[in-house]
């Protein structure tokens, strides 16, 4: 379905991040999360793709696979590394012929293990390109059954991208990706909400009219915390938090409670201020997720 129905038949939106499994012991264990979230009734999910394209077969698999095995809405994350426009070009008949409604379209991450890596070689420098390739692409006619083409995302910042210092900057680069045809936005994680205010309030100030939806992480481990400072780069980790983690010490169970509980307080003060959306950053798991939504009394997909 497209991202302007979704959001239209529920606001806020409920969805969840999966990342494509790469053996088939994962992939049971992310069938089982999914068995487990699926009678949230989210309003859409979505599947990242790999540093580099390094799952594009994957993630093709895996929301093809919830698409026609599950009641769940996928939504195909794509980046510009490593990619030239025929590769893109294919890789949007593909979703558009499986009926995909929906497209998050990315910088990307750089490939790790790709020395001679080389970001001038892309066919789209930035995700604005992507963008406004989706779009031409969906321009053309009957080359997806809705005839408005894909819905697409992009990505957003509350604290800023690590790579634009200058906030003016980078501001008018996401106006740019908006005015090249983004229908939505999703932020990175975040733990301080006023950076998520602001964040809205910029947005507002630039022109920028499309829906946002919050990107939520919830600690439930400390190598989990290591592992968020390292892959979202310059978070910023509140001092609250970081005094409520240190009264839990080294006990796994009182870590993973300080973190729900932060995370679940984050979403009920988002809800409370009318945020377009929750998305949950899941990991493949489903237990975090599903005790947030207990303690926000979202017990049920009628409570949603
Ligand atoms: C919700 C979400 C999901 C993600 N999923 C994935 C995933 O599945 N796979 C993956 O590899 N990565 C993923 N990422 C990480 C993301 O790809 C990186 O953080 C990337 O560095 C930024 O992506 P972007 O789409 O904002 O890129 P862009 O919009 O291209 O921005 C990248 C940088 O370039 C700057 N910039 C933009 N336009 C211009 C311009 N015209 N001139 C100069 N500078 C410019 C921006 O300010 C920013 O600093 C995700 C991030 C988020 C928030």
């Amino acid at each position: 379905m497209h991202i302007a129905d979704i959001l239209a038949a529920q606001r806020p939106s409920f969805s969840f991040e999966f990342f494509p499994p790469k053996t088939s012991e994962a992939a049971g264990k992310l069938f089982e999360t999914i068995a487990q979230l699926e009678p949230y009734n989210p309003a859409f999910v979505s599947v990242t793709y790999g540093a580099g394209g390094s799952t594009r077969e994957m993630t093709h698999d895996l929301v093809v696979r919830l698409k026609t095995t599950t009641s769940l809405d996928p939504i195909p994350h794509l980046t510009c590394v490593c990619h030239q426009e025929a590769e893109v070009h294919e890789i949007l008949e593909r979703y558009a012929r499986a009926g995909v409604g929906n497209i998050l379209a990315l910088g990307g991450d750089p490939p790790r293990d790709l020395q001679n890596y080389r970001k001038a070689d892309d066919a789209f420098q930035h995700a604005a390109d992507l963008v406004r390739f989706i779009r031409q692409f969906s321009e053309q006619r009957g080359v997806h059954p809705d005839a408005r083409g894909f819905g697409i995302g992009v990505a957003g910042f509350p604290e800023g991208h690590p790579a634009t210092p200058n906030r003016l900057k980078e501001m008018d680069f996401l106006k740019a990706k908006v005015d090249a045809g983004a229908d939505y936005i999703v932020t990175q994680l975040f733990f301080d909400n006023h950076d998520f205010f602001d964040f809205r309030d910029r947005c507002g100030l630039s022109g920028i009219k499309v829906p946002i939806i919050a990107g939520i992480m919830p600690i439930t481990s400390s190598a989990g915390l290591s592992r968020m400072a390292d892959l979202a780069a310059g978070s910023r980790f509140p001092a609250r938090l970081l005094k409520a983690l240190a009264r839990a010490g080294s006990d796994p169970e009182s870590v993973r409670r300080v973190g729900l509980h932060y995370a679940t307080e984050q979403c009920a003060d988002l809800l409370d201020h009318e945020v377009d959306g929750l998305h949950f950053y899941t990991l493949n798991q489903s237990s975090a997720t599903r005790e947030i939504y207990a303690s926000l009394g979202l017990r049920t997909a009628e409570a949603v």
